[in-house]
């Protein structure tokens, strides 16, 4: 079985297009959330969403842009975006993000997916130190995959040797990937990165590919029409903010 693991898609629709082209054979879509905030196009992400077999876990801009939650504890850039998002979705599409479930759900014995953390949805894991009490809390080779920080790479533990590993890509241009094998034993926390608002200094879409065959995560980078989509952004009148960090993926 192969899944093809995605976070953080913002309403950006172009990245979605180039990852969803460019993604290898594939068996099930895991969606980690943010599917909304941010970009211009929540409807057509939606929908295309709504046509793969996905399993989908809600996110905290995906929870304040229908209403869910209130804004309060976002900067004023999200919760400005989150308002307009909030009004441009249909009522159809709105009800189907309300409807995602909140994380961790269960997708495969010893696997789990999450927004935040396994242990709470809006918790980010951007370093060891908030790796590790997931870590411990997590059963001998298990996977947790989790977006919310947009940035691509994994967090490991086995016994009491632990690592944290971000993929390397000497060539910044063209799309690429790197194969990572699971160790037997090993608990890891995965991040595919982020599909429509990079913030790991490197503008391509990101996405990983799950392989519970051989036990390995490739991760991906595919370049995108990022200038489309900071015209579509404009277009909409969002935060200028919104539409310059996608050029620099930061
Ligand atoms: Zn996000």
């Amino acid at each position: 079985m192969r899944a093809l693991v995605i976070s953080d898609i913002h309403g950006n629709l172009h990245a979605l297009e180039a990852v969803l082209a460019a993604a290898p054979a594939h068996d099930v879509v895991w969606n980690l959330g943010d599917v909304v905030g941010y970009g211009a196009r929540p409807n057509e992400v939606v929908e295309v969403l709504r046509t793969l077999i996905t399993v989908d876990v809600r996110g905290n801009h995906d929870r304040v842009s229908t209403g869910l939650t209130s804004s309060q504890g976002f900067n004023p850039v999200a919760a400005e975006a989150a308002a307009w998002t909030k009004q441009a979705l249909t009522q159809s599409n709105l009800e189907w993000l309300k409807a995602m479930p909140k994380g961790p759900v269960a997708v495969e014995e010893n696997v789990v997916c999450a927004h935040g953390s396994p242990l709470h949805e809006d918790h980010y894991i951007m370093s060891m130190r908030d790796a590790w009490v997931p870590l411990q809390r997590m059963e001998l080779g298990s996977i947790a995959f989790f977006g919310h920080t947009h940035v691509q790479g994994n967090f490991s533990l086995l016994e009491s040797d632990w690592e944290e590993e971000h993929p390397r890509f000497e060539e910044r241009e063209a799309a690429v990937q790197q194969r990572m094998e699971l160790r037997p034993g090993t608990r890891h926390l995965i991040n595919p990165g982020s599909v429509g608002q990079p913030r790991d200094h490197d503008w391509r879409a990101a996405f990983a590919l799950y392989d519970d065959a051989d036990v390995s995560v490739t991760y991906h980078r595919v370049p995108y029409d990022v200038e489309a989509a900071q015209a579509a952004i404009r277009a909409a009148k969002l935060p200028e903010r919104l539409a310059a960090r996608l050029g620099t993926g930061r």
